[in-house]
């Protein structure tokens, strides 16, 4: 009989663990806390619009220089898709002036140079290193677990010529890169590449996939991509438990040895196996679900010291007309700063206009949203648990006071609204339970750099961990890499031969 394998979350990572885990003949039973799959990759509805909660780009959405795309067409016919490249990555205004982060290197280039000249040696630095990264061929990475001698010396050979950049660029912040340029436009429009903690290296690499056109944007959107995943698995001979809360991870001692042997929901159901993997939240699964017996030094350390991505808030907007833009992402002030937590006030606002996607938004009608990241996602969850009326007091004004910030920019839109949605940091965690909120699990920053955590935990066999929480900088390429790595793992412990196979062979 096959062994069974139960996995805590029906995320990328959680989806993709086991995909590949039914490939190489093992019976997985996902348990998954929400209704859905997908995890933060997610969708959903409100009066005839489809709001998208994730995918800015998806690393491997064309073939290319990377072997993401053929480990994407394992888990969906990525021909089925249909991908949309964006231009412009964002552009950034303030005080009448605007900088257009175009995603074609020498269009980028041309433009930063006219707009800040006296940063030529700035731009000079991001646009080589950008150039440079877009010849890299990324291997598929393995986790570090299976790595062999043979791996080493290929990674070496293919990723030689790039070390001095990578190594280079990893170790300084967006933050500090930002803070080298004279011109405080090209400064402030470099400082929103991505967080300003992350190593500059990310958002040099990003602009190289843009460049390639190999980070598009899947038509449909987050949720749509999600649920042809887990076609994939239902349809590989899967299962999946929706609304299965995880609360402990059982543990017995086998000849001598500590091993996980199953899972116990919120309600009390055993559910026994031969393996658990935990696709979750890296928290609770270490610290609730485990009790804390069993970490090491590096993991705890990560716990106790290193920054995590912050969490948001996601206002989204149903406007009765067409809003039309030379680029889909915008970052511009609002006529007068908003307040929305104790610890933030804004007065700039980033936003997508998501025309590029028609699936999202009845015809003739736009989607805007807008992120709007927070720490104080003890403050949100609480006001939500302890004050609801004020919770969504506080929603409606926090809606009202941004639309009517943004109509200096876009027009009048109050007066046009037929859809307002606004998740908080107390819906993050609802929905997906990911510690404080997080959107992407651990800031690579220049400290943490291009390091992995452990995928398995000290003293405790058959027991493992994939995703975000795991891989610092996040993303569904790393979600989808430590499945796939995970289930590599398994494989090998057990002697097997790992295969996959593509959807439509
Ligand atoms: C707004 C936003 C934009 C983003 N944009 C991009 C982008 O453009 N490109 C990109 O690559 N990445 C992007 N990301 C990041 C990316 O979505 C995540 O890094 C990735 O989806 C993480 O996948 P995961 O499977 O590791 O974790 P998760 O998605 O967090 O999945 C974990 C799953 O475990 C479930 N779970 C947790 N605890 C339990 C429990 N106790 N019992 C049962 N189930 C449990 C959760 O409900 C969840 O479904 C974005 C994220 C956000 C929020």
């Amino acid at each position: 009989m096959a062994e069974k394998v139960s996995i805590i979350g029906a995320g990328i990572a959680g989806l993709s663990a086991g995909c590949y885990l039914q490939m190489n003949g093992f019976q997985t039973e996902i348990h998954e806390l929400h209704t859905l799959p997908g995890g933060l990759c997610t969708g959903w509805e409100r009066n005839g619009y489809t709001i998208d909660g994730c995918i800015h780009w998806l690393v491997g959405s064309r073939p290319g220089n990377n072997s993401l795309y053929n480990a994407w067409n394992e888990l969906i016919d990525m021909k089925q898709l249909s991908i949309y490249d964006h231009e412009i990555f964002y552009r950034f205004e303030d005080e009448g002036n605007c900088i257009r982060f175009y995603n074609n290197i020498d269009r980028l280039e041309s433009e930063l140079l006219t707009k800040a000249p006296e940063d030529k040696l700035v731009i000079g630095d991001y646009i080589s290193a950008a150039r440079k990264f877009s010849k890299m061929n990324l291997p598929l990475g393995k986790p570090r677990e299976l790595f062999t001698l043979a791996d080493g010396i290929d990674a070496l050979i293919r990723m030689g010529p790039y070390l001095g950049k990578l190594n280079k660029w990893s170790k300084v912040s967006i933050a500090d890169f930002a803070a080298r340029c004279k011109n405080p436009l090209l400064r402030k429009a470099m400082e929103n590449l991505f967080v300003p903690e992350m190593a500059v290296v990310f958002p040099m690499i990003t602009t190289a996939w843009m460049n390639n056109k190999t980070a598009g944007y899947p038509i449909g959107g987050s949720l749509k991509f999600s649920q042809l995943i887990e076609q994939r698995y239902l349809r590989l001979g899967g299962k999946i438990n929706y609304h299965s809360r995880i609360k402990e991870i059982m543990t017995s001692d086998i000849k001598g040895s500590r091993q996980a042997c199953g899972v116990i929901t919120a309600d009390g159901l055993e559910h026994k196996s031969d393996y658990v993997i935990s696709a979750a939240d890296g928290y609770s699964t270490i610290y609730e679900m485990l009790g804390g017996k069993y970490i090491d030094k590096k993991t705890d350390s990560f716990y106790k010291n290193e920054l995590t991505f912050s969490s948001y808030l996601q206002l989204s907007l149903g406007i009765d007309h067409k809003i039309e833009s030379e680029a889909s992402s915008l970052i511009f002030p609002l006529t007068k700063p908003v307040r929305i937590d104790p610890a933030n006030t804004i007065s700039d606002i980033s936003i997508r206009i998501h025309s590029f996607d028609p699936t999202l938004a009845p015809e003739g009608k736009t989607l805007l949203t807008a992120l709007i990241p927070t720490r104080e996602d003890e403050y949100w969850t609480n006001l939500r648990m302890n004050d609801y009326s004020k919770y969504k007091a506080e929603k409606e004004r926090i809606i009202h006071e941004i639309t009517e910030g943004m109509e200096n920019r876009l027009g009048s839109l109050l007066p046009h609204l037929e859809m307002k949605d606004l998740s908080t940091p107390a819906t993050v965690v609802r929905y997906t339970n990911n510690w404080k909120g997080s959107f992407e699990g651990w800031i690579m920053t220049p400290k943490v750099g291009f390091g992995q955590l452990p995928m398995q935990l000290p003293g405790l066999k058959n027991f493992y961990m994939a995703g975000q929480w795991i891989s610092p900088g996040g993303g569904l390429p790393t979600a989808l890499i430590s499945g796939r790595g995970v289930a590599g793992l398994i494989s090998k412990q057990r002697g097997k031969k790992f295969v996959t196979s593509v959807v439509n062979s």
